[in-house]
């Protein structure tokens, strides 16, 4: 029998070490925990703040006792691991509730310690006794509390990450005023910028006073005003800081286990580190980003429970590896859902990747049967066809094309391979063209040279560059705008005024969402004219702006 201990009892320690169990009755397995609490529902937190979720303890997915009794584990909480000795294969533990310091020894060690909010060091933090970080359930009673004992009216989310964004939510659920400030230009840093403009849209229609492009610089008043990097000054009865989080490294720094990126602990396939016996799972660790091989780290549930579970079945000599991790994740924002997965424009650009892009605006169920809804989706392929990411934001279906993407990226679908996945299908869930079969569509379209489209950020230059751009949509659409300077020319009036265009110039093509676009752009390219379809068409190029 093996001696195995787990630093760490939530998503990727607990289920180490219940899978652990499950694959041998015999080893000897101990769980620790600084907290009081273990596999507890981080994700659930900030829905328990607003109230959605009603009982506290329904976040508790597992007790101490219960974990002890059901799988015959050591469980041992208020149990803060101090040091890893990985030449002695011991570690030292320190209860912080009887005060006692004690040795464990170990055969194989598992590091799940999860990551910890930044706080960096703003002016006034330490008498903000206002401000709050929301990892763990002493962080959430906390909260929870200040709001019901100091007539918290208006509160300020600084950081709007997924985090952030969910207390926003609830924050507002709760019927304070809510602020929301954010240091880049767009709040999601998974989807890109004229994505997250619709959810910035959302953010202002619910009366969240949403300041991009500027930073916390300074708290006064004991936390009661906050001095933004721009010099704006708010006045707060609370904030939370959601701006980041790092890998909770400092065990494995001092045992000299090898670091990567953001010093995150290095690990092979196998989540070994660079010591065989001693393995580290969850945000704690660096990974291989499954779409460009790049090393990064990527703090989410999945990828945390997927290696709990492998972990296990590696220490147990059962053949198992871990590839990389894709960052497929989703969030409510109001009655939006916003999901992604794989590389973002940004990321590509970073890494200077080359990349295609498509904008499309599909229903998300058949356009007659009440209720459907659009989906803004967008995809991302390379010139060897590999789908490189995916973004929808929408109110309906819109995490269910995330994941039929995501799973084909998985399994190396080609990106015109997208059209040929059967899904299902009837008038309230889709259409018989499903959007991601859609997507396949385009980029069929797009690899066979049968259209050629431009992207929404060059629309600006086409426009002072005095480019023929003609609108193919019908009159009474130029209510919600128009690319300034285009010409109308209804799609179904286009055979008839071929004569008003130029053979000698390129035709840039646009309609609502770009369908019309790409069929207008099929009549003039089978006449001879050099034409390009403005890809998303003007609802992509007017949600950006
Ligand atoms: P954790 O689950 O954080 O567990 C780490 C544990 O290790 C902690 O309990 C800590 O006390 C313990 N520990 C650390 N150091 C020591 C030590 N030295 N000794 C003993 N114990 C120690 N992910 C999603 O995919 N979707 C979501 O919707 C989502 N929502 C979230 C909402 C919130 C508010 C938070 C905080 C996180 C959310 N996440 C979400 C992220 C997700 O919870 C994490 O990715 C996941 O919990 C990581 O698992 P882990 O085992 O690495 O770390």
């Amino acid at each position: 029998a093996k001696k195995i201990l787990i630093i760490g009892g939530v998503a990727g320690g607990a289920t180490a070490a219940t899978r652990l169990r499950r694959l041998n009755e015999d080893d000897e397995i101990i769980l620790f925990d600084k907290g009081e609490y273990i596999s507890f529902a981080n994700c659930g937190l900030p829905y328990y703040i607003g109230g959605t979720i009603k009982e506290r303890d329904s976040l508790m997915v597992q007790t101490v006792e219960g974990m002890e009794k059901q799988y015959g584990l050591d469980v041992r909480n208020f149990s803060d691991v101090t040091k890893i000795d990985p030449e002695k294969n011991t570690v030292t533990v320190h209860n912080t509730q009887s005060g006692e310091t004690y040795d464990e020894s170990f055969d194989e060690l598992i590091i799940s310690t999860g990551a910890k909010p930044i706080v960096p060091k703003i002016k006034g933090l330490a008498d903000a006794k206002n401000t709050f970080t929301l990892r763990n359930i002493p962080d959430m009673d906390q909260i929870k509390k200040y709001i019901a004992d100091h007539n918290v009216q208006t509160a300020t989310i600084i950081g709007g990450g997924f985090i952030g964004l969910e207390m926003m939510e609830n924050f507002k659920q709760l019927g304070l005023n809510v602020q929301l400030v954010e240091m880049s230009s767009q709040v999601m840093p998974n989807l890109d910028f004229e994505m997250a403009q619709q959810l910035h849209s959302q953010i202002n229609l619910h009366n969240v006073n949403l300041y991009l492009n500027d930073g916390l610089a300074e708290f006064q008043n004991d936390g009661k005003k906050l001095i933004l990097q721009s010099g704006k000054e708010l006045e707060t009865d609370m904030t939370i800081l959601s701006i980041g989080i790092t890998p909770a490294n400092d065990l494995a720094k001092d045992a000299k286990i090898e670091l990567g990126f953001k010093n995150a602990i290095k690990v092979n396939k196998q989540l070994q580190t660079n010591y065989p016996n001693i393995y580290a799972i969850g945000d704690v660790i660096q990974v291989n980003n499954l779409v460009d091989g790049s090393e990064t780290n990527i703090p989410l549930a999945w990828p945390a429970n997927r290696q709990g579970r492998l972990v296990a079945d590696i220490i147990n000599g059962i053949p198992a590896e871990y590839p990389g991790t894709q960052g497929t994740s989703v969030a409510k924002v109001f009655e939006l859902t916003a999901a992604s997965t794989g590389d973002n424009e940004k990321t590509l650009q970073r890494q200077n990747i080359p990349y295609h892009v498509i904008h499309i605006h599909p229903n998300s169920s058949a356009g007659y049967y009440p209720g459907a809804s659009p989906i803004n989706l967008k995809l991302l392929y390379n010139d060897d066809k590999q789908i490189l990411g995916a973004q929808a934001v929408g109110t309906k279906g819109v995490e269910k094309r995330i994941d039929v993407i995501s799973t084909a990226m998985r399994f190396g679908a080609k990106v015109d391979e997208l059209s040929s996945i059967e899904l299902s299908y009837a008038p309230p869930y889709s259409s018989a063209k499903d959007p991601v079969n859609m997507l396949g569509y385009v980029a069929d379209n797009e690899i066979n040279h049968r259209t050629k489209t431009i992207e929404w950020d060059q629309v600006d230059r086409l426009v002072d560059e005095k480019a023929t751009i003609i609108d193919v949509r019908n009159d009474f659409e130029l209510t919600t705008g128009k690319i300034p300077s285009s010409k109308l020319i209804p799609l179904n009036q286009l055979r008839d005024r071929l004569n008003e265009l130029p053979k000698d110039k390129t035709i840039y093509v646009y309609c609502q969402v770009g369908l019309r676009g790409y069929n207008a752009s099929r009549v003039l390219a089978n006449d001879g004219f050099d034409v390009v379809n403005i890809d998303g068409g003007f609802k992509t190029y007017k949600i950006a702006k």
